[in-house]
This record gives C-alpha cells, structure tokens and sequence, in this order.
C-alpha cells in the first residue's frame, strides 16, 4: 500500500517522539485555557495552577472534565482565551440543543484546522487532481467550512454546493466532473435513488471517493454506498468542539480512524464511573485539543461511543486510531446530521395545552433520508374526532417542534391512550433506521 502523506513528518514520528509533543503541548494548552474565566476558576479547584503541574500523562487526571452543559453555562465567553479582537470566525454547535456552545478561531487557530482537514484529505489519496463538492451545509454547522478550507488547501477544486437541492447536486457533478464529495451517508444513499430520476447514469458521473461523518453510521452503510457508486468512501470524524471535520479520519487503510495525535489527546472513559480505560475497552472518547488559542477546551467529554485499536496501521502512520463510533452514551439522536435531544421535543409538545400525556419519536428512512415522526395523544378534551380542529393542531405542533428542532418532523395525532405504555422507563425514542439497511 503506498500512503500519501501531507505532513511525512509528523504523520509517521515515532510515539515516544509524538507523546513528548503531546505533553509539551498539553501544559501549552493548560496555560492558555488559565486565561479564560471558566478555566481559572475550574482548574484553580482542581489544584492546577499552571501547565508544569502536569509533570506526565498520569497527571491528566488531575484535570477535571469538561462537559456540553460546562460550554453552555459559559456561554457566550466564558471559554474565550484571546481578546475578541484576535478572533476572525465563530462556530456554534449545530445549535439546536438548547443553549448554544460557541467555539472561537484566531487566524492561526483557522490555519491549522484547514491543515489537519487536508492531512484529513491526503490521507486518503485525494489530490491538486480531484475536483471536490461539498454537500454540507455551510454556516455555523462546521461540516461545511471545515473540510472548504483543507480541500482548498490541498489544492481540490472546491464546489461549495452546501447541503440538498439534488437535481443541482446532480448537474453540478456532471458538469464539473467532480471526483469526490463529502456529506452526510443518508444523503449519498438519497442521491443516489435520484440519479436514475434526473435520467442519469452513473457513467455520466466521474466520482471515485466520498467522505462521510456528522452521524453515526455502520459498516454495513459504508459498504452499501461503496457498491452502488463504485467509489471509496472514508469515514469522516468531528465535532464542533474540537474544530469540526479533521478531528479522525480514515486513511486508505479504511480501517478505522487515525486521531490526529499532534493536535489531540485521545482518552476512553467508562461513562458511567469515569474510570480510565486501556485500549481496546469500548467507552466513551474524551479529547483535549492540543493547539488552540481562542478557545482551548480540555477533557472534553464527548459522549461519543468508541475504542482505541491498538497496532500499526498498514499506511504507515503513528497515530492511534478510533474505531467507527457505536453510538452515544447520551439520549441525544442525529437527524439527517442535526443533533436533537428527546427533551426539546418533550418540551415543545408539553407547552401546548391540547397535548396529551404519551408521546414517541419514531425514527425511520425514507428514500435513504432519516424520517422523524413524532407522535402524540391529544388530550381528551380536546379530542372532538373534528378534523379541521385536528389539523390545525398537526400543523401548530409541526411549526412549533421545526422552529426548535430545525428539522421538518412528521407529527401524528393519536386518540387519548392509543400509544404503547412501558411498565418500566418509558421508551421515547424507536429508531428504526437501521433495520433498513444494515442487513
Ligand atoms: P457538527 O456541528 O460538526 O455536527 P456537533 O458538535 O454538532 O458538530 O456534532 C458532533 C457529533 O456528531 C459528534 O459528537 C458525533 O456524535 C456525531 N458525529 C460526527 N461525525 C461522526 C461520524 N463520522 N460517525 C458518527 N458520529 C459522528
Ligand atoms: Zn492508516
């Protein structure tokens, strides 16, 4: 297997090497997150007052975790570490869970983002050669301008098409003759069912990779996606917190994801005692960005489900991977790559007096998409069996629950006590997605 490499150097140091740069930037990062508030005020608690109070890794303990609700009570510059005046670009999380978190970008901070995103690229072959349309939504969401910035970088031909209109996805690819795409796996299955619509075959297209991340998916969909286009599809890992896009990414070894070791520390934790876990246990993934200036965050707990595989990859590269996320250690569910948490939908349909009691979120596919259907008993009294008193509030309830949720929900209205009733927790959520395709 011959590997291509954007930065040889780093890619392939040595682990001794590459732990000593971790460390060095480790304290580095501990400094700089003692000059914002949330930090000074957290790791002066924990008895950590300067970087050199971390003398190894055994001492990483020693520095609290931070969690999602951490950012949001931060919010909007409790986590800010430079004057405002050095920021050039702000980020939230996809912004519908509530309170946003805001994650800012000086220049450099920027710079070596895009870096690590066309490391990201190179790492599986792409090239000056390849013409790239990226599919996710530009904005706020970081799935956009994340991987823009790194395939401009490495040099692609970056199409900036954003996110849906297929038909002019579609004419775009032919037209451009684009190589390589990046979106989210539901979307590439949903493209696909049109391309036979637009009275196209794959023969009038020239793509050889996709890239997809932003929601969890499985092998089994990557293999699907692979055999209907006839291309090479590289699981794409990030999060708003630590940048975006860029975080872990596969190389042309397609097993599993390389962490980005220079930039990032990489823990498993039990996320139920917190407990340390050895590579190859399954838990929960934490990371601490190792190079960021504006908005340095540390330990940060994902939520995200995952293993640290242990031996050499065949490409070369010294930095550990992480096999394809399981899943999450949270409720929270991704919609066509939009993180919705049960309780947002909860607290929508309970504001609304004609509600009932019993609700479901069913998750299933349609054409490739994800569905959300969100279904709801009415309360008695307001159950007259009038249809156009029924329609109104299907539609009250589908405008309330999309403003929240930014995602456009199926709702179904359902007489009082016709929904299933659990003995034990009530279970909210059925996602059927995967039965679909997985088989
Ligand atoms: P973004 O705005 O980039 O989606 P968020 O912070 O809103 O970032 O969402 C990040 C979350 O999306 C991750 O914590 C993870 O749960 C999910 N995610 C991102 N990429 C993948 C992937 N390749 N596989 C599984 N889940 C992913
Ligand atoms: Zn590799």
């Amino acid at each position: 297997m011959s590997a291509v490499f954007w930065e040889k150097e780093v890619e392939t140091l040595c682990r001794e090497k590459l732990e000593a740069l971790q460390l060095q930037r480790l304290r580095a990062t501990i400094d700089q997150a003692l000059k914002t508030p949330f930090y000074k005020k957290r790791l002066s608690q924990a008895g950590v007052l300067s970087g050199n109070d971390i003398a190894s890794f055994g001492d990483v303990r020693k520095i609290p975790y931070t969690t999602k609700d951490d950012l949001r009570q931060g919010f909007p510059y409790g986590f800010l570490a430079v004057n405002t005046d050095d920021v050039i670009r702000l980020h939230t999380s996809s912004g519908t869970t509530g309170t946003p978190t805001a994650v800012y970008h000086t220049r450099d901070d920027i710079a070596r983002w895009a870096n690590l995103c066309a490391r990201s690229l190179a790492a599986t072959g792409a090239s000056q050669r390849d013409v790239f349309q990226n599919m996710m939504t530009y904005g706020l969401f970081t799935g956009g301008l994340g991987l823009h910035y790194g395939a401009e970088l490495l040099g692609m031909m970056v199409i900036p098409s954003g996110s849906g209109n297929t038909p002019r996805q579609l004419q775009l690819m032919r037209h451009f003759r684009t190589t390589a795409v990046h979106a989210t796996p539901s979307y590439l299955l949903h493209l696909f069912g049109e391309i036979e619509k637009e009275g196209l075959t794959l023969s009038d297209l020239c793509l050889t990779k996709a890239y997809v991340g932003a929601e969890p998916h499985s092998e089994g969909i990557r293999r699907k996606i692979e055999s209907l286009f006839g291309i090479d599809v590289y699981n794409s890992y990030g999060l708003s917190e630590m940048n975006g896009p860029g975080v872990a990414f596969e190389c042309i070894a397609k097993e599993c994801m390389h962490v980005w070791e220079d930039s990032y520390y990489a823990e498993i934790v039990d996320p139920g005692t917190l407990e340390a876990l050895g590579p190859g246990r399954e838990g929960e993934l934490v990371l601490t960005a190792l190079t960021r200036q504006a908005t340095p965050i540390l330990r940060y707990r994902t939520r995200d489900l995952t293993v640290i595989e242990e031996g050499q990859c065949a490409c070369g590269r010294t930095h550990r991977r992480i096999a394809r996320i399981k899943g999450r250690s949270d409720d929270m569910i991704i919609v066509n790559g939009v993180n919705i948490f049960p309780s947002q939908i909860e607290a929508v349909l309970m504001r609304v007096p004609e509600v009932g009691t019993n609700y479901q979120i069913y998750l299933d596919k349609q054409a490739s998409l994800d569905r959300l259907t969100v279904k709801t008993e009415v309360a008695p009294e307001a159950f007259t069996g009038e249809f156009v008193a029924l329609e109104k509030l299907r539609n009250h309830l589908k405008h309330l629950l999309k403003s929240e949720i930014l995602v456009n929900p199926v709702v179904e209205l359902h007489e009082p006590g016709a929904l299933p009733v659990s003995t034990g927790k009530a279970v909210r959520v059925v996602d059927q997605r995967n039965e679909a395709y997985c088989g």
